[in-house]
């Protein structure tokens, strides 16, 4: 090779690399005003805002899931995607769109992989429609202290 294709070539990679690496911050419009509800709930109850997981990639989108996975959240080093199953939310109650993207963000933004064993916890595994909005608050303040205020 060359020195000046091997320099084209260099440049490409980087840029290809900037490119991959750059912020993104993606949001569905008709989740965004939940997020910012248990994003400022998260952030008034952190002493230590390092522990958050606050990755300068992230997506929060609709997409079809399999059958009753109603969210999911992924996340590598740099990035997290959380998926909101669309047909879910189209007939979804308030109390359970704000329990979804409570627990999804539990485990993405405060890094909580585990279930809880409680079914009237926002974080068991299945989603449990009768929990108020006030009932989940709390437990993502208790979340929040845990793995940030210690
Ligand atoms: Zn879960």
């Amino acid at each position: 090779m060359s020195q000046s294709k091997l320099f084209i070539f260099i440049s490409l990679y980087i840029a290809l690399v900037i490119y991959t690496l750059r912020p993104i911050h993606v949001v569905e419009p008709e989740l965004q005003g939940k997020i910012n509800l248990i994003d400022n709930l998260i952030n008034a109850n952190c002493n230590n805002p390092e522990d958050l997981n606050r990755p300068f990639q992230t997506v929060y989108e609709f997409t079809d899931l399999p059958t009753n996975v109603i969210g999911l959240c992924n996340t590598l080093n740099h990035y997290y995607k959380i998926q909101i199953d669309k047909t879910y939310w189209a007939f979804a109650t308030e109390r359970e769109k704000f329990s979804l993207i409570a627990h999804e963000m539990t485990h993405c933004v405060l890094d909580m992989n585990e279930h809880s064993n409680d079914r009237d916890n926002y974080m068991y595994y299945a989603l449990n429609p009768s929990l108020s909005i006030a009932t989940i608050t709390n437990q993502i303040i208790e979340n929040t202290k845990k793995v940030c205020n210690e």
